[in-house]
This record gives C-alpha cells, structure tokens and sequence, in this order.
C-alpha cells in the first residue's frame, strides 16, 4: 500500500467487504474506493471512510506502506455517537 494514485467515494452498487476491518459496506452505502500503484502493481481497495481514516493513520506512522488483512477494528463513528448525545 504505497503510492495513492485516485480516491474516489462511490455509493456501493453491491455488497462488498472493507478492506481494513473486513465487515460488509452494504449496496447504497459510500465507500472510499482508492487505487495504489506498489511493487506488485495496480491495486483497488474498497473502505468504509471511517476506516480508511484509519488506515491512512497507520500507513503514516509505518512510513507510508502497510500490507491490508482485513482484520482491524472498525472506528466508531464520531458523527453517530455525537447525534446520539454520547460524547461530551
Ligand atoms: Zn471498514
């Protein structure tokens, strides 16, 4: 996961997995879609934002290339427990 070529943030035509917590972004739901070009090539990944927040957080602090196994913890989203009068 190296150079970040395109991001984009479609609204999700099926059902897909996120590739950093591996939970389904459901059909209709957006989704950051972005392209990296590594050694191994072109690459999409499909993440809620939240987690591709996340991730772009842990690739800086490992110096910008991270390998993606679908097994980190969902962010909790700030908005939502804000609405919900959660937070402070
Ligand atoms: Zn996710």
């Amino acid at each position: 996961m190296c150079n970040r070529l395109r991001t984009t943030i479609p609204r999700a035509r099926n059902r897909r997995v996120c590739d950093w917590c591996g939970q389904t972004i459901e059909a209709a739901e957006r989704y950051v879609c972005a392209t990296y070009l590594d050694e191994g090539g072109w690459r999409n990944t499909s993440m809620h934002p939240e987690c591709d927040e996340d991730m772009c957080i842990v690739a800086a602090e490992e110096g910008g290339c991270i390998v993606l196994a679908r097994d980190n913890e969902r962010p909790v989203v700030r908005e939502a427990l804000e609405e919900k009068g959660l937070l402070p």
